[in-house]
């Protein structure tokens, strides 16, 4: 069995992950950070290292041979830091306080993601220094601008020609192999009135209580499908409005409602805005004045790698590598910019370090030995891949 452990330089690992909480970089503003991380690729001797306009950071490690090319990815933006005290310490304290019994390293993006990107770019010098990659490539992908949008900095990457033949994002999993996540649909439910006065509300329609029946039909007569691996789909709402407002003693006219519903893979747009319009549907049997109308606002890709896919199976012989067991399957409950990898043809699976329930909380923290054990999992894979005696 070769020595992946070894391979690792934990303590530069370490101080290279605080080094990237230190450096803030929120959405748009990563040009700081993708300095820091060029820095530490050209010093760990990859083979090319680049940058673009958006402040992507990609890095390459070649082989000596023709082969496959891995891709790693990770974002290096973070989510707003809110009332997290010291936000960018990146101090080493005691865990007991987040549920770990060891040490952490504390700050905002630690378990989304900075933890994982460190591992991904020290995996390529750990892999380099066991003579790995043999055959084909390892291309390290740590890009910006996924906190905001639509996989704005990813998606700049594909569109300028970046492929691969397997992904993997190091978004947190806890140290177990992820294979997706649901879809989210956000959509805008508007329901109608009519405004009276205030203190002759019976000559008007409340459009507030006409939102009332539609929440309640929500909460009791909508279904959800459930997935074998993703779990069940969840609808929730995130926002409510009513016009025109309270400056003057009005009965509104106007309702508006953000809906946030978490779909699965075979479902479609058009079915799911069916589905709220048979409810709709449903209301309107029983009370004739109600009246709504729903409008898509913002779509994100379900994502979904078969357990048999090749880089599947390579992550589980990678983890049970260096971690004695295989572990099971499991998936993520928010988005990862994989998802569009996946879209453009490369099977992509998760693996990193981390709770992913402690994203963008005030309790921001990730396990010293999760940093160094992804990294060193990462390099089994670099292995197991792009080896002379890559698959077995
Ligand atoms: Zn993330």
């Amino acid at each position: 069995m070769p020595d992946y452990k070894q391979a690792v330089d934990a303590d530069r690992l370490t101080r290279f992950t605080r080094r990237l909480i230190q450096t803030p970089s929120l959405s748009r503003e990563e040009e700081a950070i993708s300095q820091v991380i060029q820095a530490e690729m050209l010093s760990l001797g990859y083979d090319e290292v680049y940058t673009d306009e958006l402040f992507n950071v990609v890095g390459i490690m070649k082989g000596d041979k023709p082969g496959p090319r891995l891709l790693f990815n990770g974002h290096i933006d973070h989510a707003g830091v809110g009332e997290m005290p010291d936000a960018f310490s990146g101090a080493i304290i005691d865990g007991a306080a987040y549920g770990y019994d060891r040490e952490v390293i504390y700050g905002r993006g630690a378990s989304d993601m900075k933890a994982g990107v460190a591992a991904m770019v020290h995996a390529g010098a750990a892999a380099r220094g066991m003579g790995y990659p043999q055959r084909g490539e390892l291309v390290v992908t740590c890009v910006a601008r996924e906190e905001i949008a639509q996989g704005e900095g990813i998606g700049y990457l594909l569109k300028n020609g970046l492929t691969a033949d397997f992904a993997v994002s190091g978004e947190a999993t806890g140290l177990q192999v992820y294979l997706g996540h649901r879809g989210k649909f956000e959509m805008k439910v508007t329901t109608q009135g009519r405004t009276s006065h205030g203190g002759f509300p019976q000559g008007g329609i409340n459009a507030i209580y006409k939102m009332n029946e539609f929440i309640n039909a929500l909460r009791q007569d909508y279904e959800l499908p459930e997935h074998p691996v993703l779990g069940p789909a969840t609808v929730t709402v995130l926002d409510i409005d009513a016009s025109p407002g309270s400056l003057s003693p009005i009965v509104p006219d106007r309702c508006n409602l953000i809906v946030d519903r978490r779909f699965l893979p075979e479902e479609t747009q058009d079915g799911l805005l069916a589905g709220f319009q048979s409810l709709v549907d449903g209301i309107q049997a029983q009370d004739p004045e109600f009246q709504a109308t729903l409008e898509p606002l913002k779509w994100f890709p379900a994502m979904l790698t078969e357990p048999r896919e090749p880089v599947a199976q390579a992550m589980l012989r990678a983890r049970e590598a260096v971690m004695g067991q295989a572990g099971e399957f499991g998936n993520w409950y928010f988005g990862v910019d994989g998802t569009f990898l996946n879209q453009a043809g490369i099977p992509c699976v998760g693996f990193g370090p981390g709770n992913e329930y402690l994203a963008h909380t005030p309790g921001d923290v990730v396990p010293v030995d999760q940093v160094i054990t992804a990294c060193q999992v990462y390099t089994a894979l670099i292995a197991d891949l792009c080896g002379n005696k890559a698959g077995k």
